[in-house]
Order: structure tokens, then sequence, then C-alpha cells
């Protein structure tokens, strides 16, 4: 991303294209005159991705820049001491990002807050049905203005075709009144399919029917705006309901890696014990009388003594290993889950016992047969497993009781090696 920064303070500008580029690690061009700036904007216009701009040059001093910028469709904030409300209304009128006023050190946090959201902007799909021509295009135009993907649609249908191929449309500013799919029908279409916090819905009324736009909200569009309205206007409501989907999106991303976090064991990505009780309950609850499993509880033998030849490090990396080689040896519909610490619970699903005992020495050989590099050391560990198996008769927890005392038996008997439980 590179930014232009025209303003003749030459100290000022510099300080604050410090604190732009140290945030967005971003190239900063400065002009300190109309001149330089213009030539600035000649070379590299394409490449910009906005402009902050002063309104008084010691060359240009009524703004002459800003029209310069925009012509060259340049996204121009303007950072000016001009703090009266004729001028802002006219540079607002034309098609400027925002009118920032250079006070004290706030105003930079401000000016990193609308780059922030111009670069949100541009990630962010927006669809304009509108079936007017001149209205079409001049939202379009304040949209595109902004930097937003705008995809400008004459009718209901046609936006509903866009929807299609972009599902990731995070926005629809309908009019009301089209003809073929209306505004109306254009909601219902989409709410049958889109969540309101997925999917925002602004509609365009006419003037002068109040109910009109209650009736919209209720029918699922997330906010109206009346025609006519200002160009203030519009794009504050789209920002409004475009923050509150960012927002909502973030929240549910959240709680999803929350849930997710609570499920998994932080080190091997396996599920922790928990999880594997929750699924393992699950396969059981729906087990065929017919069909048989067993349960494998795998420990890395004298793991204790990784940790003190290598290091903690070192010994985080075996348990790493062995999940990794648990997963691949097993199939996709088994459940491996890390116990704690250097432990791990298999269940083998719809599995017959000699199958089981094979997959499980499967998993020993492997694990002998496989070894680690840490801090220039390579590692090789082994592992004692004890199966035990089980049908619609017996619990799951009495079969994970029935797997460690086999577990222990092995550990007992030598290490590095597979017993099976035997309940005579
Ligand atoms: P055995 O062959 O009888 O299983 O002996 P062992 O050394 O493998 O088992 P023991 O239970 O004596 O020691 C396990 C050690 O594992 C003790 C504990 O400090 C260490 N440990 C537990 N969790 C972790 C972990 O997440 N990372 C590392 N590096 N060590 C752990
Ligand atoms: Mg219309
Ligand atoms: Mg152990
Ligand atoms: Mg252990």
């Amino acid at each position: 991303m590179k930014l232009l920064l025209v303003d003749d303070n030459k100290m000022l500008i510099k300080a604050i294209g410090k604190k732009i580029s140290d945030h967005f690690s971003c190239e900063i061009d400065l002009a300190h005159s109309y001149e330089q700036a213009k030539e600035l904007i000649d070379l590299n216009s394409n490449e910009y991705f906005a402009a902050l701009l002063d309104l008084c040059l010691p060359d240009a001093m009524h703004g002459e820049v800003v029209d310069y910028s925009l012509n060259k469709k340049l996204p121009s904030i303007i950072l000016t001491g001009l703090d009266d409300d004729a001028t802002r209304q006219r540079f607002m009128d034309k098609d400027i990002i925002d009118y920032v006023l250079k006070e004290g050190a706030e105003c930079v946090y401000y000016i990193i807050d609308i780059i922030e959201r111009l670069k949100r902007n541009s990630d962010t799909k927006i669809i304009v049905a509108e079936d007017s021509t001149p209205m079409r295009n001049l939202i379009k135009n304040i949209l595109m203005a902004y930097r937003f993907q705008v995809f400008a649609a004459a009718q209901g249908a046609e936006a509903l075709a866009y929807l299609e191929d972009n599902p990731d449309i995070k926005l629809i500013l309908t009019d009301k009144e089209m003809p073929a799919v209306s505004g109306e029908e254009l909601i219902k279409e989409v709410r049958s399919k889109y969540d309101k916090n997925k999917l925002g819905i602004i509609v365009l009324t006419a003037h002068g029917n109040d109910e009109v736009g209650a009736r919209m909200l209720k029918s699922g569009a997330n906010d109206f705006i009346q025609k006519p309205f200002s160009r203030e206007n519009l794009i504050c409501r789209i920002n409004n309901s475009v923050d509150l989907l960012y927002f909502i999106e973030q929240i549910q991303n959240t709680s999803e890696q929350l849930r997710k976090s609570a499920e998994e064991d932080y080190l091997t990505k396996l599920r922790n014990r928990k999880s594997f009780f929750s699924l393992s309950d699950i396969y059981y609850s729906n087990l065929a009388n017919d069909k048989e499993f067993a349960i494998l509880m795998v420990d890395i033998d004298k793991f204790k003594s990784i940790n003190d030849n290598y290091g903690h490090a070192a010994g985080d990396m075996a348990i790493v290993k062995c999940a990794k080689i648990l997963c691949e040896c097993v199939k996709g519909q088994d459940i491996v889950a890390r116990f704690g610490g250097e432990e791990f619970c298999v269940l083998l699903k719809d599995i017959k016992e000699e199958d089981a005992i094979k997959m499980a020495v499967k998993i020993r050989t492997t694990m002998k047969n496989s070894s680690f590099a840490c801090e220039g050391n390579n590692i090789n560990f082994t592992v004692s497993i004890g199966v035990a198996f089980g049908n619609k008769n017996i619990g799951i927890e009495q079969i994970i009781k029935n797997a460690d005392i086999a577990l222990y038996k092995a550990k007992k008997d030598g290490r590095d090696r597979v017993e099976t439980y035997d309940d005579n």
C-alpha cells in the first residue's frame, strides 16, 4: 500500500506520515506544494491507495489539489486547519472520503481509522439494485470512491444472480420500487437463504411515506434510507451496517474459536479427554447390537527420561510426534484423543478383535521405527499399548478401565509391547 500526503507544514506532515507508515508498514510520498503533488499524482495515481490533502498550499490556496486528486479517481481525505461549515460543506459535496481537522495528536488516529476502513471496504462486496440508471450510477460512484467492490443491478433478478455467484456479498442496497422482482420480493428471497447477521439489506424508500421503512425492517431489512439522501448520510448508514456486520462476524468467529479450543488439546490439536467422551458417547448410543469396537490406551515409555535428557521442548515434540503417528495409522472415522501428559486414547470403531490387535501392533512398531530431530539430537521412543474390546453390552468407560489394566500389564512386563485385557 502506498499513500500520498500533501501539506506545506513539513514538520507536521513528516510526523503524521511516520505514524501512519509505522501503523500500516506502508510507503508514503510527501509533497509540500501543489506543483509537487501534481507531479507525484501524474506519476503514481494508480499506485496510491489514498491521498491526504491540505487545502491551503503556497501555490494553490483554495483546495485546487483536491480537484486534481479527485479527477484522477484517488480516494481523497482532506486534512485542514479550516474549521468553517461553508468550506466543509463545499468539499463534502465533492467525492471526498472525509474532512479532517488538524487538531492535536488525535487526528492521526482518526486518519488511521479512515484508512483501515478503506482497506476493509476493498474486501467488501456490495450489490446496488436500483432500476433508475442515474440513481444507480450515483450510488455506485459514491461506493466505489470509498473503495467498496460494487455490483450494480438494474433489477432484483440481476441482484439475485450476483448473489448466487458471490455468496460473500456483505450488503445489498436495494430500491423498494423495481419492475420484475421488487425490493420487497428481493428481501423475501434473500432472507430465505441468508441470515440478517451475515448479509445486510438496506432499502431505499421513496420520500414521504413513513410507515414503509418500518415495514421493510419487519420484513427482514437491516435499515432503510429515504430518498432523496445526501452523500454523507448514505455513506454513514452504509458504514454503520457494514461495521455491525463485521462486528457480529468477529464475535461469531471468537466464540467458534473458544468452542474449538475447549474441545482441543493445545499441543497436539487432538481431541481432549472431555471431547473424547462426548464423541464416544454419541458413537456408543448409536451402536448396533452386532457391532464391536476397541479402545487402545497408548503411553510413551520412559517419557520422563526424554524430558530429563533433552529438555521439556523435546518432550513436547515427542508428544506431537506420537499424536501424528496415531492419526496416520488409524482410519478417519476413529477417535484419537490426548488424555493427558504422554497418554493417548484411541477408539477404533466397528472393528474385530484380531484387526484391533493388528492395528495396535502396527502403531507400536511405527513408533519404535520413527525418530525426530531436536537441537542436533535424533530422538526415538517406544510406546506401550493396552487394548480392550467392547460392544453394546458394556459401557465405554468400563472398556477404558479395562484398556488401562492391559496398559499397566504392558508396562510391568517390560514396555514397548501390546497387551490385551483378559477378564479371567
Ligand atoms: P512409563 O514408561 O512408566 O510411562 O514412564 P514415564 O516416564 O513415561 O511416565 P511418568 O508418568 O513417570 O512421567 C511422565 C512425565 O511426563 C512427567 C511429566 O513431567 C511429563 N509431562 C506431562 N505432561 C507433559 C507435557 O505436556 N510436556 C512435557 N514435555 N512433559 C510432560
Ligand atoms: Mg425505482
Ligand atoms: Mg509414560
Ligand atoms: Mg503416563
